[in-house]
C-alpha cells in the first residue's frame, strides 16, 4: 500500500495577492489522516474550507473555494504543488483571501514543501482510478480522462498570436517529472488584457515579476524558462484544478483550449460519474473486471 502524507513540520512565507495587490502570510501546517487539503482564514477566526469541487466559488482568471462566508482564491498552483508532492493533508493558512501568486509559477510552492519535508502516516492513501472514459466538450474546448496505469497528461492550447500558435506536451506526472519541467511554468497574460484587468480592479499585484506577459512583438520579460512554457503552464493549472476531486488520479487527462472553468466543471463531472473510477490502494492494485462492483469505502474528503 501507499501511504497517506503529510509535512514533517509547519513552514511560512510571505507574498502578494495577485488580484488585491495586499501582502500575505501562508503557513503549511502538517495534518491528521484524512483530513484532505484544508485552507484556514486567521484574519476571520480560523475559518476553514476544504479543497474540494464541493466549495468551488467563483472561478475567472483563478481558482477560487468558498464556504459560508469563508473564500479563498488563486489556490490551483498551491494545490497542484502539494497533491505533485504527495502530500494528501494539509492546513494551508492564509490571513488574507488570496493564496500569494509569488513567482507565478508552483516552484515556491515546491521549495517550501521540500524545506518543511514530507513524512508518511498510517493509513493508506486512495487514488481515484479510471476505468472508463469520462469527458467534456464546450465549442473547441474538450477534457478528457482515460483508462491508464499511471496519471499522465497531454495538453494543447491554440492562440491567435504572432507568438504563441499552437503548443502541446503529454508528460506522465511523478514528483520528479512535476518538479523539473511543470512547477517552474509561470502563469502568463497578454499585454492587450493587463488594461482591461486592471480597469476591472482585478491583477492589481500582478507585474513580469509574477507573470509572463506577451506583447504584439516579443515576450515583455526577458526570457522563457521553457520554449514551450506556456503548455506546460496550463498542465500546472489542470493538476491544481484536478485537485480538487480529493483524491490522486490514476487516468490520462486530455485537454485541448481548456481552462480554469472546464477543469472545475470537470473536477465536478468526475465524483459524479462513479461508474467512471474505482478508489484503489496502490496505483497498480489489480483492479476488479469491469462490472465487478468493487467495495469503495466512504472516504471523509469526498463527504466534506
Ligand atoms: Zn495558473
Amino acid at each position: 500500500m501507499d501511504a497517506q502524507r503529510t509535512l514533517r513540520r509547519q513552514i511560512s512565507c510571505v507574498g502578494i495577492g495577485l488580484h488585491s495587490g495586499n501582502k500575505v502570510n501562508l503557513t503549511l501546517k502538517p495534518a491528521p489522516v484524512d483530513f484532505g487539503i484544508r485552507f484556514r482564514r486567521t484574519d476571520i477566526g480560523a475559518l476553514e474550507v476544504p479543497a474540494t469541487v464541493h466549495h468551488l466559488a467563483g472561478i475567472q482568471l483563478a481558482t477560487g473555494l468558498a464556504r459560508n462566508e469563508v473564500s479563498v482564491e488563486t489556490v490551483e498552483h498551491l494545490l497542484a504543488a502539494l497533491v505533485s508532492m504527495g502530500v494528501d493533508n494539509v492546513i494551508v493558512e492564509l490571513n488574507s483571501p488570496e493564496v500569494p501568486i509569488m513567482d507565478g509559477s508552483a516552484a515556491p510552492f515546491i521549495y517550501l514543501i521540500q524545506e518543511a519535508g514530507v513524512k508518511r502516516q498510517a493509513d493508506p492513501r486512495q487514488y481515484l482510478k479510471i476505468v472508463r472514459p469520462i469527458a467534456i466538450s464546450r465549442g473547441d474546448k474538450r477534457i478528457a480522462l482515460y483508462p491508464s496505469d499511471h496519471f499522465k497528461v497531454t495538453y494543447s492550447i491554440s492562440y491567435d498570436h504572432p507568438l504563441l500558435r499552437h503548443q502541446s506536451r503529454t508528460l506522465r506526472i511523478t514528483e520528479d517529472s512535476f518538479v523539473e519541467e511543470i512547477a517552474p511554468a509561470r502563469t502568463f497574460t497578454f499585454l492587450k488584457d493587463v488594461e482591461m484587468l486592471r480597469q476591472n480592479g482585478l491583477a492589481l499585484g500582478g507585474s513580469l515579476e509574477n507573470a509572463i506577459v506577451l506583447g504584439e512583438t516579443g515576450v515583455l520579460n526577458n526570457a522563457l524558462r521553457f520554449e514551450d512554457e506556456f503548455v506546460r503552464h496550463k498542465i500546472l493549472d489542470a493538476i491544481g484544478d484536478l485537485a480538487l476531486v480529493g483524491h490522486p488520479v490514476i487516468g490520462h487527462l486530455v485537454a485541448h483550449r481548456a481552462g480554469h472553468a472546464l477543469h472545475t466543471e470537470f473536477a465536478a463531472k468526475i465524483l459524479e460519474e462513479t461508474q467512471a473510477w474505482r478508489l484503489v490502494e496502490a496505483p497498480l492494485d489489480a483492479v476488479a473486471p469491469l462490472g465487478v462492483p468493487l467495495a469503495v469505502k466512504d472516504s471523509p474528503r469526498l463527504a466534506n
